[in-house]
């Protein structure tokens, strides 16, 4: 069987995968996306996204990764199921290998495969996602004003979620593994100085409580082997993601997180082709805005190799 040939493979079907599509499309690059493990990526596991220009009344994530989907569709993308189970960037045109089947040989590759929110892997914990298991704050905190939520982690982004959801909860409980944060020297002041926000030391999660509405409590396991709970609405989780570059790592250089590294501000990896977008080059902003932003970019930086490059 002769191994299809792509000018633009774009793998991931976040906004960045999707972002990168429409404009690839619209620049007559015949673009093939796969979707990947979870079409439609991580805002398809939030509820309602609030925050992304455009959408005065709010939009559900499932809804807005359709449109997105709709939109790549409309200007010819063409939209595969599939995973992509081994690469091969060694050379153009890269060899990428579809469910351990089909071979696709890409001109030029967009990788946008995103990141995974680490959970801590209880069954309560995945029972209650989306029922008040979230771990993403900045999407989902908004629910829970005037309410009592718990963040698990002691890392800058735990802080960060944690003051952010501080200014819009009754109370926020930090749930912290150890006796001491993670988290730089100033992150761990604003902690110390916000009222309405208590470290729970030396404590593990040993379950998530709810009922068939949705989170009502945690029960903590401190060091000492003292089980407590305490009632919360909302629970998240801020102990790391992990992003999905592991398949590309032999060829394309990340940082010691897994993180893809890009060239300065373009997608530019370190395999020139090779162009990376959204959660998988970003450890630091991960929204929906910025993963379409840079879909943008890893279109436009696709479009000017190629032309640099007949
Ligand atoms: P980190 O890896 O820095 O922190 C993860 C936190 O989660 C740690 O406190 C860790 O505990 C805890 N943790 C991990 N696994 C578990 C578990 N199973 N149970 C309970 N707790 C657990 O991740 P972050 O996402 O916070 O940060 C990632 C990077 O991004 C860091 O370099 C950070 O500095 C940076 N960042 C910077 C920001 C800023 O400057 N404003 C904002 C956000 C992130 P332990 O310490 O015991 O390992």
């Amino acid at each position: 069987m002769n191994n299809e040939k792509v000018k633009c493979l774009i793998i991931g079907s976040g906004p960045a995968g999707y972002t990168a599509a429409i404009y690839a499309s619209r620049a007559a690059l015949q673009p093939v996306l796969y979707e990947g493990m979870q079409p439609g990526g991580q805002l398809t596991t939030t509820t309602e996204v609030e925050n992304f220009p455009g959408y005065p009344e709010g939009v559900l994530g499932q809804q807005m990764m359709a449109d997105l989907r709709a939109q790549a569709e409309r200007f010819g993308t063409d939209i595969r199921y599939g995973m992509v189970t081994e690469a091969d960037l060694s050379k153009r045109p890269f060899k990428i290998t579809i469910d351990e089947e089909q071979v696709i040989e890409a001109e030029t590759l967009i990788i946008a495969t995103g990141a995974t929110a680490r959970y801590l892997g209880l069954p309560s914990e995945s029972k209650y996602r989306g029922m008040g298991v979230s771990a993403c704050a900045t999407c989902d905190g908004f629910f829970y004003r005037g309410k009592t939520v718990a963040v698990v982690g002691g890392g800058d982004t735990a802080c960060e979620e944690a003051l952010y959801l501080a200014s819009i909860c009754k109370k926020v409980y930090m749930v912290v593994r150890r006796d001491v944060f993670r988290a730089s020297k100033a992150m761990q002041e604003r902690i110390a100085s916000t009222e309405n926000i208590e470290v729970l030391w030396n404590s593990n999660t040993q379950e998530v409580l709810g009922d068939e509405m949705g989170v009502n409590g945690m029960r903590l396991i401190r060091k000492d082997g003292e089980v407590y709970e305490k009632a919360i609405d909302g629970f998240f989780l801020a102990i790391g993601h992990h992003p999905n570059s592991d398949l590309f790592k032999e060829w394309v250089n990340t940082n010691e997180e897994g993180y893809i590294i890009t060239d300065g501000h373009s997608t530019k990896t370190n395999v020139p082709g090779v162009f990376a977008a959204g959660d998988v080059q970003d450890p630091h902003y991960r929204q929906a805005i910025t993963a379409a932003a840079s879909g943008c970019k890893a279109a436009l930086d696709v479009e000017k190799f190629i032309l640099e490059n007949k």
